[in-house]
């Protein structure tokens, strides 16, 4: 196989783009529609597919490779429409489709290409991970599936022949993942009769190897209409259930000239006492969070006795709260935090106040409200005493025996 001038020899390519290959017109499938543009639980495997590989970062763009005739109906429904997704028109067949996909990343090519089925929707982020660390020059990779049923061959008038031996068999899924310009060689060099043949065939037979890595049962192509049944279950939101938390907290004033809260450093006549920085607001909405997930207290993750929080960010407190979140697979879906004082305004300072909540939390600021109230001149807030602060936070887990999602994994 000819290694690629682009590309030094045994490196891993870095920079990755797709092809999401969507010009078939799915009439197997029974459907109106070609059946990747039909809605399966709400979006169609087409657009799972871009999103599921554009979303996740894992690559820097995706061509979409439409029939000449469906580009209308895909900018109708909005698919082509998605930032670093071009469209790009097959031809009549499989062949020629992938390398008009191919051809239309010259521009700026990519080091490493990742050529997927649209018609088996969203790829998880661990399979497209197992593709892109085997790829080498002169090495492509493609995820399989072992073989779970008996092989039988047939006769002529539909009966059972010979048993096939099943072993060393597996079933070829997409993605298939090759060095961009050894596939793209690989396919202005393809012989006539390769119509039909996927891209590993093509890339083996201009000489290249192709690695068997770990496939997944969630990129089963859909063919039949019963393939459908089973895809609008797989692809059904998991029925979620909403935890709420609260949180309460209060800090002394003592000299000083500036205060910091939910995030802001604002200039005041004095401070917050503290072992931390004293930002009570978040401390209040940590404890709101570790509420929802029934994980105790700040106090029990961050003892004050521990001089690893002395003078810490409360930020380190507020994100480990978020992440232990996501580690029980949940998903924080609203915090609501109340300052109360006297002095200083958090009026002029909300909206920043927001904007660091909602980054230290990864929700977008629609999700994190930031309010204040005094409390008439009365009590130790009334008096200038202190501040204290009191957080909701309401967290989605999935409903036990089910998952966040077929891209979870
Ligand atoms: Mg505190």
């Amino acid at each position: 196989m000819t290694q690629s001038n682009s590309h030094p020899a045994d490196a891993a390519p870095g920079v990755w783009d797709a092809l999401i290959l969507a010009a078939g017109k799915g009439l197997r499938s029974g459907r109106a529609a070609p059946k990747q543009f039909e809605p399966v639980a709400g979006a169609s495997l087409a657009e799972r597919a871009a999103a599921s590989l554009l979303d996740s970062g894992a690559v820097r763009r995706a061509v979409l490779v439409l029939a000449p005739d469906a580009a209308l109906e895909a900018e109708a429904l909005g698919i082509a429409r998605r930032p670093g997704l071009l469209v790009a028109a097959g031809g009549a067949e499989r062949a020629d489709s992938v390398a008009a996909g191919l051809e239309a990343l010259a521009e700026g090519p990519p080091e490493g290409v990742l050529i997927h089925d649209s018609a088996r929707g969203a790829v998880p982020p661990a399979v497209l991970a197992r593709l892109k660390a085997a790829v080498r020059p002169g090495l492509g990779a493609v995820p399989v599936l072992p073989l779970a049923d008996a092989l039988w061959s047939l006769d002529g008038a539909g009966q059972f022949a010979e048993p096939r031996p099943r072993a060393g068999i597996v079933r070829a899924q997409t993605p298939q993942a090759f060095i961009y310009q050894e596939i793209l060689d690989a396919y202005r060099r393809r012989a006539p009769g390769a119509d039909a043949l996927d891209c590993a065939a093509v890339y083996k037979a201009a000489g290249g190897a192709v690695a068997a890595v770990e496939g997944s049962a969630l990129m089963r192509k859909l063919t039949v209409p019963e393939d459908y049944a089973i895809a609008e279950k797989l692809y059904a939101p998991a029925p979620m259930e909403h935890r709420t938390g609260m949180g309460f907290d209060v800090h002394a004033f003592e000299p000083g000239e500036h205060v910091t809260l939910c995030g802001v450093r604002i200039a005041h006549t004095h401070r917050l006492a503290g072992h931390s920085d004293a930002d009570v607001g978040w401390h209040a909405l940590t404890d709101a969070i570790l509420g929802a997930l029934g994980a105790g207290d700040i106090g029990q993750h961050f003892p004050p006795s521990d001089d690893r929080w002395k003078g810490a960010d409360s930020r380190l407190f507020l994100s480990a709260a978020a992440d232990l979140a996501r580690e029980r697979g949940a998903r924080l879906v609203h915090a609501d935090v109340t300052l109360i004082c006297e002095a200083p305004k958090i009026g002029p300072h909300r909206e920043a106040m927001r904007a660091q909540t909602a980054a230290v939390l990864g929700l977008e600021p629609e999700r994190v409200n930031i309010k204040a109230t005094t409390t008439e001149r009365l009590g130790f807030t009334g008096r200038g005493e202190g501040i204290a602060a009191q957080a909701v936070a309401t967290v989605a887990f999935p409903l036990p025996g089910h998952t966040a999602g077929p891209t979870a994994g």
